[in-house]
């Protein structure tokens, strides 16, 4: 499987866009989900690609764990998800999705490589790619087999509490390390949205993830707040922009998604 072959499948899809955090359970597949649907909304078509070997949790977050991904002359078709959406994941590929995956890095990035060639998407007008966590030698290896799909650039995701550390500043070294244009930074689980009235409360106070982008020359995408209605969407497979529409916390994913236009 050469990369020629990864850059002919590629020739299908207009954009493609890296989801990158420094560090796992920060949100970096919720944001993979939520701006692939929120795309999808808007009329795009959109594939997601779920890279993250070691815990491919989309299938779960679609709603998507029993199905079987079908292999043809043509490759591997993903699971549509809605109309415009459809996944790819390792996890539809294991006989059991509670086995762990413990593999090291070449063949990793070996199925990661098989993934861009093998999956059909047909034409697309994004393909969002959910990377492993960290910002190690391994997951530079990792990620730049993923460059042969040519992204546009990456997203990078993280906390409040991440921000206040050297994390973010790690996250976003690494993206520069890879040569990929870093095109924004998402501040996830910032502040907390109420239940019943949706009201945003900034328990840790807010603007450090503005100040960070700022300094380090990368545009700022937004605020995600802490939401138990989308943690409970993602837990059931229910599509979260569809049933809280209008929450705090789909604007937010609705303004992000369209910065990245
Ligand atoms: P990562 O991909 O970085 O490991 P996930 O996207 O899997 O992180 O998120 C970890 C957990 O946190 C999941 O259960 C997810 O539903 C939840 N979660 C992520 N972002 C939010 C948020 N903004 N509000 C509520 N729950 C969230």
């Amino acid at each position: 499987m050469s990369e020629q072959t990864v850059q002919e499948r590629m020739k299908n899809v207009k954009h493609t866009i890296l989801v990158l955090s420094g560090k796992g359970g920060v949100g970096k597949s919720t944001c993979a989900l939520q701006l692939a649907t929120s795309l999808s909304l808007l009329g795009m078509k959109v594939g997601l690609l779920d890279t993250d070997v070691c815990g491919p949790s989309l299938p779960t977050m679609t709603g998507k764990t029993n199905c079987d991904v079908i292999q043809s002359a043509d490759g591997w078709s993903p699971v549509p998800v809605t109309d415009n959406l459809s996944v790819m994941s390792i996890g539809f590929l294991l006989p059991n999705q509670d086995d762990p995956v413990v593999w090291r890095g070449p063949r990793k990035t070996g199925m990661i490589t098989q993934f861009l060639t093998l999956t059909n998407f047909g034409q697309l007008d994004y393909l969002i790619i959910d990377t492993p966590p960290g910002t190690s030698d391994e997951h530079l290896a990792i990620v730049q087999s993923l460059t042969a799909a040519r992204p546009d650039g990456c997203v990078l995701v993280s906390t409040p509490q991440d921000v206040a550390t050297l994390d973010v500043r790690k996250e976003i070294s690494f993206a520069r390390k890879m040569n990929i244009t870093t095109l924004g930074f998402i501040e996830n689980m910032s502040g907390f949205a109420c239940p019943d009235c949706s009201h945003v409360t900034h328990i840790f106070g807010k603007g450090g993830g503005e100040a960070l982008a700022r300094e380090a020359a990368i545009p700022f995408l937004g605020h995600v707040p802490l939401d138990p209605e989308l943690a409970e969407a993602e837990e059931t497979g229910a599509v979260f922009l569809e049933q809280h529409p209008d929450s705090a916390t789909a604007a937010a994913w609705r303004s992000i998604s369209q910065a990245l236009l």
